[in-house]
């Protein structure tokens, strides 16, 4: 089946796929629906290139694993990426040495390092075709408060052995002063890969479930009782994968991250080049090529620092129309959660539950960290050795510097939410938007153009944000964790497990 996207025009009149190029490049299987399973001995909530991976190295293991996913599979942040397996991660190494030390840098290194090896190897074993592509890949700069940051990572890169090159140009002449860049790194199409591992992992008799949403995780003895919209899964053990996790405790990774809104054209060119690049500022800008496409993301933003995402799509648009003269074709946005270390959180989930595993936190690097994922998780379920474990540990011990950010987290988020109370009907809607009280409930009304109204509750049902309307995607976004929902309040994504839609 191909996916059929719809169009949005642009405000200078293109007309643009509004689905990922990704997305629009897939024949995407039907999977199984209802659940006639409920014990088994793995459960693998969530199917994007973490709980896949996690699935694709435990297959061999004799026991019987059941991967869910509240929609269809793979249709997660994976299917909205841009594609990019690269060490060269912004200028993340002197984050993580000013949090920790050298040798912590080296250790992410290396397991980013291995993570590109470990798809490298797994395409070339299993024949898979996803038009994994060699390129240099690049960070860049053109203001010398960057270019100071992007030196102070080449110090590093040296320290650790790591040999770049430098320049002053990019191969498509977009602006750069000063820039460096490393050739042993790779880009691919995203779902050709995974749902080449998810029909290897079936082979050997793992099942897929598309539309089961897991609820609640109940622990009974040494068993979990995971509750779902389609009952309860009794498994021994439990990986969740969701991207972010639908609990707060044991985890509490509200707490411990945030979640950046990015949003990327696609655009169809004469002459694609061959290479990756990021330009490290805030907000930051990414490029890639497919085929005979380029592919261009930015406008990047703390999802509790702005409310209005239509201008986003204004200003990305504005931006690469700078550089830029063929139309854009496809364009879409995507959320990612971000720790304060630049480390993922991988592993238990508390060191008291021996048997409950979480991967989250990618930092926008989540076709390395959700692939390092797959292999951690399943060395820690098999009881095998792996390097990264205490790295990666969601339950680290804390740094100042990680508390203090902790901080500054915690009370961005507490004044979105108190923003979303105090003004609950912002300047930027229009009269078909709005949110009433009424009997001490709010509620969001949207009136579509055929004037017929569409109401739901406004309290996003995760942790009681006030929803916001999204006007460019016609959806009501939560600002402080991204969980999203349909006119009519259907959950498009979580954290939130349920809807929104009014109790009749
Ligand atoms: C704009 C942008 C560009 C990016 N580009 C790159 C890049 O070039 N390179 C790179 O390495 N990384 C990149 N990333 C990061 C990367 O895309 C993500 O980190 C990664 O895709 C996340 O994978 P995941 O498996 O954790 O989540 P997902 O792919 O979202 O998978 C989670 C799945 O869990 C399901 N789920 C959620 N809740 C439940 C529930 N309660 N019950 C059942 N199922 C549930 C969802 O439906 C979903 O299918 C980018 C991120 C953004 C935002």
């Amino acid at each position: 089946m191909f996916i059929n996207p719809f169009f949005y025009t642009s405000y200078n009149g293109d007309q643009m796929k509004t689905k990922s190029i990704w997305e629009t490049t897939i024949s995407l299987p039907e999977e199984k629906k209802e659940l006639p399973q409920t014990k088994t001995d793995i459960l693998i909530i969530g199917s994007g290139i973490a709980g896949i991976s996690t699935a694709f190295h435990l297959k061999d293991c004799k026991k019987k694993i059941m991967v869910i996913d509240k929609g269809r599979i793979a249709m997660g942040v994976t299917s909205k990426t841009t594609g990019k397996l690269t060490y060269l991660q912004g200028t993340c190494y002197q984050k993580i040495k000013t949090m920790y030390d050298l040798d912590t840098s080296y250790l992410y290194l290396n397991s980013q390092k291995e993570s590109i090896q470990i798809v490298k190897d797994t395409i070339s074993k299993y024949n898979i075709a996803c038009d994994l592509e060699k390129v240099d890949s690049y960070i860049f700069a053109n203001q010398q408060n960057e270019i100071k940051k992007i030196k102070k990572e080449e110090e590093i890169l040296k320290k650790m052995n790591i040999s770049y090159q430098k320049c002053t140009t990019l191969p498509n002449q977009y602006p750069c002063k000063y820039g460096i860049y490393v050739s042993d790194t790779y880009v691919f199409h995203p779902l050709k890969y995974l749902l080449s591992l998810m029909d290897i992992c079936k082979k050997k008799g793992i099942t897929f479930y598309e539309n089961v949403c897991a609820t609640n995780i109940r622990k009974k003895k040494n068993l979990y009782m995971v509750e779902t919209s389609q009952g309860t899964i009794e498994a021994n053990t439990v990986v969740i994968c969701t991207h972010y996790p639908f609990f707060i405790k044991p985890c509490f990774i509200p707490f411990k991250t945030h979640i950046e809104r990015s949003y990327v054209v696609a655009s169809q060119i004469i002459k694609p080049k061959s290479f990756s690049a990021i330009l490290p500022k805030n907000p930051s800008y990414s490029m890639r090529y497919y085929q005979n496409y380029f592919i261009y993301g930015g406008e990047s933003h703390d999802m509790s620092h702005q409310i209005d995402y239509q201008k986003n799509y204004e200003k990305l648009q504005q931006q690469y129309k700078k550089y830029f003269t063929s139309n854009i074709d496809y364009m879409w946005c995507t959320h990612d959660i971000l720790t304060e270390d630049h480390i993922p959180y991988i592993g238990r989930a508390s060191k008291q539950e021996k048997n409950l595993f979480i991967a989250t936190g990618f930092n926008k690097w989540g076709m390395t960290n959700g692939t390092l994922a797959g292999k951690v998780l399943s060395d820690l379920i098999l009881k095998e050795k792996n390097e990264y474990t205490q790295l990666l540990a969601p339950y680290r011990s804390y740094t100042v510097q990680r508390i203090l950010v902790l901080f500054k987290n915690a009370t961005n988020t507490g004044k979105i939410f108190m923003r979303t109370k105090l003004d609950r009907n912002p300047s930027f809607y229009t009269e078909n938007i709005s949110v009433f009280k009424k009997d001490g409930i709010y509620y969001g009304k949207y009136i579509d153009k055929n004037g017929k109204s569409h109401i739901v509750y406004n309290k996003c049902p995760h942790m009681g944000c006030s929803l916001i309307f999204n006007k460019k995607d016609i959806t009501w976004d939560c600002p402080c964790h991204g969980s999203r929902f349909d006119i009519d309040g259907d959950i498009i994504e979580g954290p939130s497990t349920y809807s929104i839609k009014i109790k009749k």
